[in-house]
């Protein structure tokens, strides 16, 4: 069904906003703006330093540096105490707003990259403690060690992590690091009273050693220990594993560790970019095709704490992946797209918003003369669009409903002996993958099995179900991604909404429902689809 694709050159802003400017953000801008591109890097209205107040040693001087790096450069405008009020258009064209001191300004850019930190909250309240001059949270503790670790001398300090919340290699980095500046002062003794000591980090391991051979203790329970905090003595209490026996700690600090999370402001940058949500306040989904630093729209990248838990390293990694990923889009300032990847026919839109509200990729925007329309770099010819639509107004390049009409006719008049005819639509993201697989490794599959090529399991329509029954085929399945697994986010549930109706309206005139399954694989489930469709055949047979 390939014809020979059209193609169109489009215009594209290479601005780029960077918002956040903590030290991805500012790695971020200063990797694109090496790039050539203009990039604005704003701080969200925090101040420009507060995300970066863990950063110690050979990272401060970095950080240092990187920051020259940005204020010296003609490429990058660092906007402080400016945020961002709202946002429109698609990528290479958007349209952003920005508050600061002054007045509200817009600004055109190609690209947006959130680059939001991660941010931490004192467990006190989970260990029955209040913060005072004896109970400090870690980041009060990393403070004063900074300003004056002498005043740490001859004291005694607990520690007290992964018992209110599970254990996290960076909570844990942490309170290692503070405990060997603490073993360099004279006579401190530092206890880490820990629920699960996760050390699964580069260096990690090593630092825990070099901290238990300066004298640290570690204490490892499988309950919380009874804290006691009246003034400023503590004691801690807890049944000691090895001595079988409840032990009274008292220690002169308690350190408590910190919750850490993602920013509340990511819910207001989500909604004004339209990106989905991720789970626990991120701003990516748990979608393999959204990784590294992908969302659901072209052109907007979610780097370091804005898409999950990150150590520096792998948030800096993250940042040099974006600057990629922007100059993969924008390029000279041109993209070919072809011409006919999604096109509506306004001849018969009836401008029901249907289109707008389903595109899972936030490609079709309302122009001012009040029509959808799909902008061609931000679209990924998925097809949910076209299905969806109530007047057919849309049509999807090489498979628009001609072709696919032609198609599904062909494979379900097709007939291979007496072998019931399958016509398989699959996803090309799985179903077909998975497909391939079966058929090179020898795996059984039907003889009468005909596959039909689908962008996205969302572009199989009811028209193509019911069409394929009608011409002759004894079955249908539809192969999509396991949800959760869909490039385009929601296809898969699309498809699955299609086939129950599609099934309902078999039972209403007296067809077995069971001639369509819709199933979900992955592209490496040869063997899954093979069974799959071998019970199909089966089921098929004994009717
Ligand atoms: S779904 Fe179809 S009819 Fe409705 S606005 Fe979109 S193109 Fe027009
Ligand atoms: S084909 Fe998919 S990505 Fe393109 S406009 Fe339609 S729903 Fe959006």
């Amino acid at each position: 069904m390939t014809q020979q694709t059209q193609m169109e050159t489009i215009k594209l802003s290479t601005d780029v906003l960077v918002v956040g400017a903590g030290m991805t953000g500012v790695k971020a801008a200063t990797e694109i703006a090496a790039n050539g591109y203009n990039v604005v890097l704003i701080d969200g209205g925090a101040p420009a330093d507060t995300a970066i107040a863990d950063v110690e040693g050979d990272e401060q001087a970095a950080l240092d540096a990187l920051l020259e790096t940005a204020k010296a450069s003609d490429k990058i405008e660092m906007l402080a105490a400016t945020r961002m009020d709202g946002a429109a258009g698609v990528p290479g064209d958007f349209r952003v707003w920005l508050s600061g001191n002054e007045d509200i300004v817009e600004k055109s850019v190609g690209a947006i990259v959130v680059a939001s930190e991660l941010v931490s909250c004192p467990m006190n309240d989970a260990y029955g403690l209040t913060l005072s001059d004896t109970v400090l949270s870690q980041s009060q503790l990393e403070a004063a060690l900074k300003s004056n670790p002498a005043a740490f001398a001859g004291k005694s300090i607990a520690f007290l992590m992964g018992l209110a919340q599970d254990g996290n290699p960076l909570v844990l980095e942490r309170v290692l690091k503070s405990v060997l500046a603490l073993e360099n002062q004279a006579d401190t003794s530092a206890y880490v009273i820990a629920g699960d000591l996760k050390v699964a980090e580069d260096g990690l391991e090593r630092l825990y050693l070099e901290c238990r051979d300066k004298g640290a203790m570690y204490i490892k329970l499988t309950a919380q220990p009874t804290v006691a905090q009246e003034g400023s003595a503590l004691s801690i209490t807890y049944d000691d594993p090895v001595l079988q026996r409840p032990v009274e700690l008292v220690p002169d600090i308690i350190v408590v560790e910190e919750a850490i999370g993602a920013d509340d402001v990511n819910a207001a940058l989500a909604d004004m970019l339209k990106i989905d949500m991720g789970s626990m306040g991120f701003l990516q989904t748990d979608n393999v095709h959204r990784y590294p630093v992908s969302t659901n729209r072209e052109g907007i990248f979610v780097v370091g704490g804005s898409r999950r838990v990150k150590k520096r390293y792998g948030a800096l990694m993250d940042a040099e992946n974006a600057a990629l990923r922007v100059r993969g889009l924008l390029g000279d300032g041109t993209i070919d797209v072809p011409t006919d990847k999604a096109v509506i026919d306004t001849g018969k839109c009836t401008f029901c918003l249907t289109c707008y509200r389903c595109c899972p990729h936030g490609a079709i925007y309302w122009a001012a003369e009040n029509k959808p329309v799909i902008s061609k770099v931000a679209c990924q010819g998925c097809g949910i669009c076209a299905s969806e639509c109530p007047m057919d107004a849309i049509q999807i390049g090489d498979y628009n409903d001609t072709a696919m009409i032609e198609t599904v006719g062909q494979s379900a008049t097709a007939k291979t002996g007496d072998a019931p005819t399958i016509v398989a639509f699959c996803c090309q993201n799985s179903g077909l993958e998975a497909a391939k697989m079966a058929e090179s490794f020898g795996m059984p599959l039907p003889a009468g099995l005909k596959t039909v090529t689908v962008p996205c399991a969302g572009k199989v329509d009811i028209d193509y179900i019911m069409h394929a029954l009608a011409e002759g085929a004894d079955g249908v399945v539809i192969m999509a991604c396991h949800n959760g697994n869909c490039k385009s986010e929601r296809g898969s549930l699309y498809a699955g909404w299609r086939a129950a109706n599609a099934q309902e309206m078999l039972a209403a005139i007296g067809v077995e429902k069971e001639r369509i399954c819709f199933a979900t694989t992955a592209s490496n489930m040869g063997a899954d689809f093979s069974t799959i469709l071998m019970d199909m055949e089966a089921q098929l047979k004994a009717k």
